[in-house]
């Protein structure tokens, strides 16, 4: 009897010792459910678009297109926001908005007049030079979204069938051997940069005036390193290439081997008045690859993005240009296309393939 006792009291005694555990259990899930439901509100309902949501309703804009790196002239974008309502248990409704609601900002003041706002719509005017950062803020409600863009033109949009380009104005105008300048095309500000000749031929000293400040500048920098440099060839009107290139055929035996060193009437980029063939002394003024090798070319290949002007014809990009390597060939396109070619190790015709 008296063992039966002991194990008995022994049992009470457990089972005593678990009420407390159970009770905390107990307490701890109500206090949590309590917290729940003050914080996620499960019997509360919104109405949205003749949806009930329950809960508390979290709202978030998904703004489109996502992201962008590049915006082409011409090009219309139309961007879109969503307003995403979601309830308790994950119920969503989603909310497009009218293009009328968005408001459409361009945070450069000098690009303000050449972008065309329309409702939730943009569009770049031709005029904007290819490389022009652009930053586009979109907002809806309360909140927005900005769109940091590059500008770029867009090529098969500036040519015809007769493989003429549309804008030999235009300061990142590209012309090869598929895009011809027309043979009654000459640039309307044309100078005479002030800076040293190696040449006497008062035509080919001439760019178009933006390009010759920039020359200028380009000069005066390599002068601050002791460069000194010498313009040789900068524009060039058709009739003049066109017999550049017939003696150049002569010289070389065939048009063929010709092509690889100078441009026909119309695919020389001379024509647009933005380019110079640049030499030093000790090279003779030679327009010669082996400017590559000396201390003045090789400055040039890395500095001259930072007076608007790039490498035009690059080494080992000889399939892309039509050209061969060009040391000496510089172009001027603006400060921010020039930074973006060189930083990129592009060529021009790259840059709008992108
Ligand atoms: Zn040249």
């Amino acid at each position: 009897m008296a063992k039966k006792i002991v194990l008995k009291r022994s049992k009470r005694r457990r089972r005593n010792r678990k009420t407390p555990i159970i009770k905390l259990i107990g307490v701890f899930i109500l206090v949590v459910f309590v917290v729940w439901v003050i914080v996620a509100a499960p019997f509360k309902t919104t109405k949205v678009a003749d949806e009930v949501l329950h809960g508390n309703v979290k709202e978030k804009i998904n703004f489109s297109p996502q992201e962008g790196d590049y915006i082409q002239t011409g090009k219309t974008i139309t961007y879109d926001a969503t307003l995403v309502c979601r309830g308790l248990f994950g119920k969503e409704v989603a909310l497009g908005a009218k293009g009328n609601e968005l408001v459409i900002t361009v945070e450069e003041n000098k690009l303000k007049n050449k972008v065309d706002i329309n409702k939730n719509k943009i569009k770049i005017s031709n005029s904007v030079t290819s490389g022009t950062p652009i930053s586009v803020r979109v907002s809806y409600k309360n909140q927005s979204k900005t769109y940091k863009y590059t500008v770029r033109d867009d090529l098969k949009k500036k040519i015809g069938e007769d493989m003429f380009v549309k804008n030999p104005k235009e300061y990142d105008c590209v012309v090869n051997k598929k895009r011809h300048v027309s043979s009654d095309y000459e640039p309307d500000d044309l100078v005479y940069p002030d800076v040293d000749y190696a040449q006497t031929n008062k035509t080919v000293r001439q760019m178009r005036k933006k390009a010759a400040r920039a020359l200028e500048d380009l000069f005066k920098g390599a002068r601050e390193n002791d460069y000194i440099f010498f313009a040789v060839s900068g524009y060039r009107p058709y009739n003049m290439q066109e017999s550049i290139h017939t003696s150049q055929i002569r010289e070389y035996g065939s048009e063929e081997e010709a092509n690889k060193y100078s441009a026909k009437a119309g695919e020389s980029e001379h024509q647009l008045g933005l380019s110079m063939d640049v030499s030093i002394n000790s090279l003779s003024y030679k327009l010669t690859e082996e400017l590559a090798d000396t201390d003045e070319g090789k400055w040039l290949a890395e500095n001259c993005h930072k007076y608007g002007f790039i490498i035009r014809f690059p080494k080992g990009k000889e399939s892309i240009t039509g050209y061969n390597y060009e040391p000496w060939h510089v172009r001027y396109v603006g400060k921010d296309l020039a930074k973006l070619i060189h930083d990129n190790d592009l060529t021009l015709e790259e840059y709008f393939e992108l």
